[in-house]
């Protein structure tokens, strides 16, 4: 396997980082995960203005361009002769001192790595998942904001040890007013009386997925309404799902020991989970 990693592409053992990467000494960076379907990247230009803005959001100037990103992307991906794989962009601030000033910091790198993938949750798309709403609560929409895909994952990776301890697979998140929010790496869609409600984005990443899921719904014939969601919406609601690149799109078929529904994926969930099949399978950068 082999990484790119500042301008060269490097063996796996070898792709290697300094330890006064600001990456690792402070979570100071961003980052994207995108799928390749087949040998072609799913909404590959979305992914790539997401990063910039998460840079732009951490001021931080990432030192190629959109264009060049995107080649380097799909450079990546045929240097390792993948067509089915995850692929994780990363820019982090760069090599400085132990003071956590960014301006110590020369220059910001750039790693790309991409690994054969198949579907995150296995035989999870056919029962549903287990969710369970966690304590630790998502960053208020301020200068971090959830909108920034920054390396510093720390709450989202405490809701996954909440989620695992209480024997879910899908954490879900509230804002500090007790608002849904989304899951530890997806988004989160429900129906109640044949209507689609999804929280707002000022709470959550905007998952690409999610723009995805809302013009596939558009396309049966359903408007996907943005609202504040409580818990009480989606422990009577009729069917929940979660989208996310990895994840694609889960049925999530019991929360907090309530079953959801009938407590098996419900028909628009199923019928998302199809047309998110076809439409990764059909579409994307080659
Ligand atoms: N929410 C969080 C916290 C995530 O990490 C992700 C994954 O990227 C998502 C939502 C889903 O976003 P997307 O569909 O763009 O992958």
């Amino acid at each position: 396997l082999l990484i790119y990693l500042d301008g060269k592409f490097v063996p796996k053992a070898e792709a290697k980082v300094s330890v006064y990467d600001h990456g690792f000494l402070y979570g100071d960076g961003v980052f994207e995960g995108i799928r390749a379907y087949n040998g072609r990247v799913f909404k590959l230009k979305e992914h790539v203005d997401r990063l910039y803005d998460s840079a732009k959001a951490i001021a931080m100037d990432i030192p190629v361009t959109k264009e060049e990103m995107t080649e380097i992307i799909l450079e990546t991906l045929r240097k390792n002769n993948l067509k089915d794989a995850y692929i994780r962009p990363i820019v982090s601030r760069g090599i400085g001192d132990l003071g956590l000033d960014p301006r110590k910091c020369e220059k910001p790198s750039i790693i790309v790595i991409a690994q054969g993938w198949g579907a995150m949750y296995g035989d999870l798309y056919e029962v549903g998942l287990t969710g369970v709403s966690v304590c630790v609560r998502r960053n208020a929409p301020d200068a971090l904001s959830p909108n920034i895909k920054s390396l510093n994952y720390l709450n989202n990776i405490l809701a996954k040890i909440e989620a695992n301890e209480k024997g879910g697979d899908e954490a879900i998140f509230l804002d500090q007013n007790g608002f849904v929010c989304e899951g530890s790496g997806d988004n989160i869609f429900i129906v109640k009386n044949d209507k689609v409600f999804t929280p707002f984005t000022i709470s959550n990443l905007k998952g690409i997925t999610r723009a995805t899921a809302i013009e596939l719904l558009d396309e049966m014939g359903y408007k996907a309404i943005e609202a504040n969601l409580g818990l009480f919406d989606l422990y009577t609601a009729d069917e929940i799902f979660v989208t996310g690149t990895a994840a694609e799109s889960a049925p999530v078929t019991k929360l907090d020991g309530r079953l959801i529904g009938t407590g098996k994926p419900g028909p628009l969930t199923m019928k998302m989970v199809e047309a998110f099949d076809r439409i990764t399978r059909s579409t994307g950068t080659p």
